[in-house]
């Protein structure tokens, strides 16, 4: 008699397998800014499509001995090893959560890191679709699911000071390039003017300051209007906002004292994005974990890659990701043992 975890786990197994398939297009396409729907799987070298039957996760790698079919290409390890890893970290959420609508996010959230992870070490970058796309799949998520969070006013409160003290820093720093650059703007290596004030950024700015703010006082009148039952997924939605801004928004402002300070560019603005995700998933509190954990082994890391290439700059994407899935598993300890004075 197979025991229901056993049916749920292998399954899981199979669907993360699947999806760790998908990355592996995405971690390819994305870079390149290809399509990863058209065109099919077909072989790197010489451009043959590869038939269904070898393009089974976990399975074909083995069966075809690492080698591709049509030319005997040798397949990259690292397609093996992302549905291995995806596939075993679905399994890990489910044996840790337990058959929850929680899995729904945690498991997109993961996906999005596997292909921010794998990119970034390979070409120092996070596809927008990755950072963006999980940015907005996080509110929507919140929206719907309103256990992805426990209320707890007395953060909500705080976080939201804290917004608001970096949303004024980000428009500070705005309004000095709009000085500094309206009579003389900058141009780029063809000469031709380059947009000094990022619209986006303000209009995201404005948005999220503006929901914000109604749910904070106006909450009453979604109260009195008999829409009630909406109300817990109007404060959650506020909740990932919050960590949102304030996850990409201290390592924007992170970046503009560094800037300011040693006068060129530390944080990629792959980084900010990746971190508002984080914070649209995880809440403020455990986004800023998460930017403290990072440079640890960022560092050691950092260290070991200077000494074996002399390369200074590194990708500091999967160490962001690695700082997250620690918060997410031991956040809340950690943050519990830092405020009782690093005693348990
Ligand atoms: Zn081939």
């Amino acid at each position: 008699m197979l025991s229901e975890t056993t049916v749920i786990g292998s399954f899981l197994f199979v669907l993360g397998a699947c999806v760790g398939s998908f990355l592996n297009v995405c971690i390819v396409r994305w870079p390149h800014e290809k399509s990863v729907v058209k065109p099919r799987s077909h072989c790197p070298k010489c451009q043959k499509p590869i038939a269904w039957s070898d393009n089974i996760p976990l399975f074909s790698y083995i069966l075809l001995g690492a080698k591709s079919r049509c030319c005997h290409q040798r397949i990259p390890f690292r397609y093996f090893f992302v549905e291995l890893l995806t596939a075993c970290a679905f399994v890990g959420f489910y044996l840790y959560y337990g058959l929850d609508i929680i899995l729904i996010p945690y498991l997109f959230m993961l996906s999005c890191f596997i292909v921010a992870t794998f990119v970034d070490f390979e070409h120092r970058l996070i596809p927008d679709e990755v950072s963006v796309g999980g940015m907005v799949f996080g509110l929507v998520f919140a929206a719907l699911i309103p256990s992805m969070f426990t209320v707890d006013q007395q953060a909500v409160e705080v976080g939201r000071l804290i917004m608001r003290i970096i949303t004024t820093l980000i428009l500070l720093d705005c309004l000095v390039s709009v000085i500094r650059y309206k009579k003389n703007p900058p141009k780029n290596e063809d000469g031709e003017e380059e947009e000094y004030i990022d619209f986006w950024l303000l209009g995201i700015i404005c948005a999220a300051t503006i929901f914000d703010w109604l749910v904070e006082n106006k909450l009453s009148v979604i109260q009195q209007s008999g829409l009630k039952s909406i109300i817990p997924h109007v404060v959650s939605l506020d909740i990932a906002v919050i960590g949102f801004m304030v996850g990409g928004g201290s390592i924007y402002a992170m970046g503009v004292l560094g800037d300011f300070l040693f006068k060129k560019e530390s944080m990629g603005g792959g980084d900010v994005k990746l971190m508002a995700m984080v914070g649209a998933f995880l809440g403020w509190k455990l986004a800023i974990l998460s930017f403290f954990i990072a440079p640890f082994f960022g560092a050691i890391y950092g260290i070991y890659e200077k000494i074996r290439t002399k390369d200074t700059v590194i990708a500091y994407g999967p160490f962001l990701v690695l700082g997250s899935l620690i918060s997410l598993f031991w956040g809340e300890l950690i943050i519990h043992w830092i405020i009782n004075g690093y005693r348990f």
